[in-house]
């Protein structure tokens, strides 16, 4: 468990799910990590839990400003960022495309992808300078299948995949590599979150979500925020130092197909 031994984090989203996750598996493996989230209380509370190598720091990513002021607080804090993970999210009503509105649309590629741009223009400032780093943006499932997120969020999902593959080729001369992660279902508030739910209803709404995703896919469990931290961490760690551009896809085998009759 030292992976990451030396190594400074931006999460965002971090408070949460699988950015919570990664932040607790990140410190496990030796990195420092700034939690970036719009959600203080579960942020300050996992801060405190991870101890020194953490701190949190409130971050709405759908603003240009506070995400480069994450990054500099990493660098002023730590000295380097090494690893940027893109990760906040949010689903939004599920409706027929005509009657989605523009300010749905926009919200979605505010919150989705306008976000990673942020997080990848000011993290590539540092890492270009320090020639190394890691991009990681949380795509989904739904960017690359229909059904698994509403339009405006798969249609999000699926440009932050356009955007990791151009910079990727763009950042590689210069030691910065850039990765998409492709969860399938897994057991977090999501969805519970974009239903407005809170409190005991959205930590119900995790086990319900929990039971529904094992009954459709190959392994029959939903995914887990440490499913995703441990394909996080590979991608930011050394391990991955010739992987650059890609998509990397944990999701119990849903894309394959139907789960095999009982
Ligand atoms: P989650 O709701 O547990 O965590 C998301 C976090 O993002 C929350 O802490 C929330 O406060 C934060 N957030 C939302 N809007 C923000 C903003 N404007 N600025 C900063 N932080 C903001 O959900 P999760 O499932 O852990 O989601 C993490 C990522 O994984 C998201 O990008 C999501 O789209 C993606 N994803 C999730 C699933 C799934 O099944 N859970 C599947 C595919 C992709």
């Amino acid at each position: 468990m030292s992976r990451l031994t030396g190594k400074v984090a931006v999460v965002t989203g971090g408070a949460s799910g699988i950015g919570a996750g990664s932040c607790t598996r990140f410190v496990a493996e030796g990195a420092r990590v700034v939690i970036s989230d719009v959600d203080d209380e579960r942020g300050e509370t996992l801060a405190a839990e991870l101890g020194e190598a953490a701190v949190f720091r409130h971050t709405d990513v759908t603003k240009e400003d506070e995400v480069a002021a994450a990054v500099q607080y990493a660098v002023d804090t730590w000295g380097s960022l090494d690893v940027m993970f893109n990760n906040a999210g949010r689903v939004g009503p599920w409706t027929f495309i005509e009657d989605t509105t523009e300010a749905e649309w926009d919200t979605a590629f505010a919150v989705l992808c306008r976000s990673a741009f942020f997080g990848i223009k000011h993290a590539a400032k540092v890492m270009r300078e320090q020639g190394r780093g890691s991009i990681i943006s949380t795509s989904s499932v739904g960017a690359i299948r229909s059904g698994y997120g509403p339009h405006p969020y798969s249609a999000a999902k699926a440009a932050l995949l356009g955007l990791t593959r151009s910079v990727a080729v763009e950042l590689a001369p210069h030691g910065v590599r850039v990765n998409a992660l492709i969860p399938g279902g897994v057991a977090t508030r999501i969805v519970g979150r974009g239903a407005g739910l809170d409190g005991a209803a959205l930590d119900a709404s995790v086990e319900r979500m929990r039971a529904g995703i094992a009954d459709m896919q190959p392994i029959p469990r939903a995914g887990e925020p440490a499913d995703l931290a441990a394909a996080a961490v590979f991608l930011a760690s050394d391990d991955s130092s010739y992987y650059t551009g890609q998509e990397l896809v944990v999701d119990g085998g849903v894309t394959l197909g139907r789960a095999w009759p009982a």
